[in-house]
């Protein structure tokens, strides 16, 4: 089948050409991402692949069903870049990387959490100009602390077992609670309880009409002072001046973002020689208690070859007719 595969970078070009060996879909690799500005590019192609920042709107499915996609299969577990309804109207289906792992990013959103805690980043920095003073790199040990998680998911749940082996209290809220979690040594409550009591919150709910901005200026009225607060799921969770004004004021301890609301202007290229115009994202850097990182936590070897090849599995199977297990529809569909 002919693929035009979107945002893609050195890394998908070479393995995803190497995983096509068992399949021979004829890919077309695109640098640019899938905007209204770039739908030409996918005209004839009966699928597209996209990423996370490609803008899969209701205008750019109407310009792909009109050039003859059918398919688009996007290689992330998220899928809020597309607009779903728009899809089925036009008869596109769409797929998404249900299963790859979720301990890629549960074990990044660990990482800048012992990062943030104990100052890690600015420690890197200090010693290699010949600083090795101490002062302002004190943390606290995560032993017996309460941590809350936001969506107990694949992702959340594999942040919460690593947390309880750190003996720590872990609280979640999720919807659909999941028994795992609970088998863990971890318990459920409110998303008002778990806000209120964490001391390191780490969120892993999709983005959604009912979790965009969960934290926000009313929620982060009632966290304890100096919450730590990591997001590795969706930058649009967090009103992010409402995260400024809580780092301001002391009520936030520590940011760590892996993922920016904005960040689909900026992530995923190097702007090092570039103007940035975005001044929330030049405010949260000036912080010397935030740490940002370009959208990489599921960036491992074995997650990037699960993800490469369930996509070019499905799309073998939609191209064959066969059931498309890892299919997304829109809400009641
Ligand atoms: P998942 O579907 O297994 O889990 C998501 C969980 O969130 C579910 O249990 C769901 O019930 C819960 N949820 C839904 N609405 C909620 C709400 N209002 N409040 C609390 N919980 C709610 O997904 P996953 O594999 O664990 O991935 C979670 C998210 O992580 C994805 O949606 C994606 O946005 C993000 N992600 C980020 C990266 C990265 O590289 N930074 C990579 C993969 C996934």
């Amino acid at each position: 089948m002919r693929v035009a595969v979107f945002s893609a970078k050195r890394y998908d070009r070479a393995l995803l050409a190497e995983a096509n060996a068992a399949h021979g879909h004829d890919l077309t690799f695109q640098e640019a991402r899938l905007e209204a500005g770039t739908v030409s590019l996918a005209q004839g192609y009966p699928a597209v692949s996209v990423f996370v920042n490609d803008e899969v709107d209701a205008g750019v499915l109407a310009a792909l069903a009109a050039g003859g996609t059918r398919l688009v299969a996007t290689r992330s577990t998220g899928f809020n870049q597309i607009d779903l309804e728009a899809a089925a109207r036009h008869g596109i289906r769409v797929v998404r990387v249900t299963d790859y792992s979720p301990h890629s990013v549960a074990e990044f959103a660990v990482g800048l959490l012992l990062a943030l805690n104990r100052h890690l980043h600015r420690a890197y920095e200090r010693t290699r100009s010949g600083n090795f003073e101490l002062d302002g790199l004190m943390g606290f040990d995560l032993h017996g602390r309460t941590v809350g998680v936001v969506g107990t998911g694949k992702i959340g749940r594999a942040f919460g077992r690593i947390m309880a082996g750190f003996g720590c209290r872990v609280i979640g809220h999720d919807p659909c609670p999941h028994p795992d979690f609970e088998a863990a040594g971890a318990r459920y409550a409110p998303l008002e309880a778990v806000m209120g009591e964490a001391e390191v919150l780490s969120l892993h709910c999709p983005l959604t009409p009912a979790t965009r901005h969960v934290v926000n200026a009313e929620s982060l009225a009632r966290v304890r002072r100096g919450l730590l607060l990591v997001n590795t799921s969706r930058g649009g969770l967090v009103d992010t001046q409402a995260a400024i004004d809580a780092l301001k004021d002391g009520r936030l301890g520590g940011l760590a973002i892996d993922v920016y609301e904005q960040e689909a202007d900026l992530f995923f290229r190097d702007l090092s020689s570039e103007i940035i115009s975005d001044d929330l994202i030049q405010r949260l850097v000036s912080f010397p208690n935030v740490l940002l990182t370009g959208h990489q936590a599921f960036f491992t070897r074995e997650a990037i070859g699960t993800i490469l090849a369930t996509t070019l599995a499905s799309i073998t199977a939609f191209e064959r007719g066969e059931d498309l297990v890892n299919e997304v529809r829109p809400p009641g569909a």
